[in-house]
């Protein structure tokens, strides 16, 4: 067989339509929605990734040869022992469980016009009227004073009330109409309409009703609520788009849907030759910061206990830079609305399977780490068979986005940003492909599975 002179990225369609292929697709899909309907934070997806280890025999904390480490809930780490000594280095997929959503503010409950509303400030890069006028659900936690830590989720149950904001009649939207974007839209104006019935009391309005069935369902006052830690999401399932259910349509794909496969090849690769990782942080949205984000010293302390526990002396520089890694976050195919700020030559298309990016950033490659050519030409060699396709996001100059891997980077890791096209990224409604996310379970495993680094052997 002689060598294609041309590169053409594969149709992962095209690749798995076997009846073996389609039938294990078709259960990884299914159990992708059902976690995309049940995690929509960050601490849901953390106590998800907690009990699909605990399923599959993992210890909590560090056992003999497997550990599962969560950070105040809201990150965790979770470790196969390999059978090369940690010192060769780990093979380490690391992903975000945070997504866009709207936090409550410190004091969120006011009253207008006889609706009680919930004030936000939004967290992530949104377009806010995304979020208006459609069902929301809230799902956090409220700490009490006595140390009680109360989990709330309201608006999944189909017997659960949702909330919404309200957004203005086009027939009183000539002024606003003509604002842009940005200033129609303020971020004060994202309240959730939380109640109308008055309270109890002669001089009660809605606001009191609001504190006498929070007191009176969850226990809590509006002292609570100062604390709370309440998210505002998209209310509902994830569901099939398309009539011919090609594709998934959820809230929070980024970047849930690396989480979702990073985990399911982890659990997967059962005596993988190398030590293999998956890191899932917080805050990514946010640029990372915090206790539970990837800037965080959290990886360090994680790998730091794991030396001590199997091997003892070893330097964590040696391991750190022996490391292997996958940067698994999602990637913004070419949108078919919207070309025009892609250079096509350099966009992944839908249904091609999991993309790299050599390098992220904005102007100049700023902000951005790069991976290596040795690195990126084993890891085209590793996948054989497996689609995937290389693309830079959007055209030059055009914007940009950053991921976790400058922060994996700094520590000697060779690392490259390697995850599945998401449309409508951010949205309430996010647009994956089944193709790619079997793609991209099937990449992940690979790379869980790999042996040494550089080593291009004849398969
Ligand atoms: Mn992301
Ligand atoms: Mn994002």
């Amino acid at each position: 067989m002689g060598i294609s002179l041309e590169y053409t990225p594969t149709n992962a369609w095209r690749r798995y339509h076997n009846p073996n292929d389609v039938v294990q697709r078709e259960k990884i899909v299914d159990q992708c929605i059902a976690f995309f309907s049940q995690c929509k934070t960050e601490r849901e997806t953390v106590n998800w990734i907690r009990m699909q280890a605990a399923s599959h025999g993992f210890s909590v904390g560090i056992g003999e040869a497997t550990a599962c480490i969560s950070f105040r809930d809201k990150a965790v780490i979770v470790v196969r022992r390999g059978q090369q000594p940690l010192r060769a280095g780990f093979r380490l997929i690391a992903a975000h469980g945070d997504t866009p959503h709207l936090d409550l503010k410190q004091r969120p409950l006011v009253e207008e016009a006889q609706v009680a509303q919930f004030k936000t400030h939004y967290y992530g890069g949104i377009k806010k009227y995304q979020w208006l006028a459609r069902p929301l659900a809230l799902h956090g936690v409220v700490a009490t004073r006595d140390g009680a830590v109360h989990r709330i989720v309201i608006g999944e149950d189909p017997a659960d009330p949702v909330f919404t904001i309200l957004d203005l009649l086009p027939h009183l939207a000539k002024a606003q109409k003509e604002q842009t974007v940005e200033k129609a839209f303020g971020g004060e104006k994202l309240n959730l309409a939380v109640g109308h019935e008055p309270g109890p009391g002669e001089e009660d309005g809605p606001r009191q009703m609001v504190l006498a069935l929070l007191h009176e369902r969850y226990g809590i006052t509006e002292e609570d609520l100062t604390s709370a830690e309440l998210q505002a999401v998209p209310a509902g399932p994830a569901r099939r788009v398309g009539f011919d259910r090609s594709m998934i349509g959820a809230y929070g794909q980024d970047d849930r849907l690396c989480v979702f496969a990073a985990a399911t090849a982890l659990f997967a690769a059962q005596t993988p030759e190398y030590t293999t990782m998956l890191v899932v942080w917080d805050r990514e949205e946010t640029g990372s910061e915090g206790a539970s984000g990837a800037k965080s010293r959290l990886l360090r302390y994680t790998v730091e206990d794991l030396i001590d526990a199997w091997e003892p002396g070893c330097p964590l520089r040696q391991v750190m830079t022996g490391s292997l890694a996958l940067s698994a976050d999602v990637h913004c195919p070419l949108d078919p609305d919207y070309q025009d700020v892609h250079d096509k030559a350099n966009a992944a298309l839908l249904g091609y399977g999991p993309v790299f990016a050599k390098y992220t950033g904005h102007g100049g490659k700023y902000g951005a780490s790069e991976a290596d050519a040795e690195y990126l030409a084993w890891l085209r060699w590793l996948l054989g068979d497996i689609p995937w396709q290389i693309a830079a996001m959007g055209k030059v100059d055009e914007g940009g986005g950053g991921t976790v891997a400058k922060d994996l980077a700094a520590y000697g890791v060779r690392v490259v940003d390697f995850g599945p096209g998401v449309l409508s990224m951010h949205s309430p409604f996010e647009i994956s492909s089944v193709a790619d996310l079997f793609a991209t379970v099937n990449a992940y495993t690979a790379f869980f599975c790999s042996g040494e680094f550089p080593c291009h052997a004849s398969r």
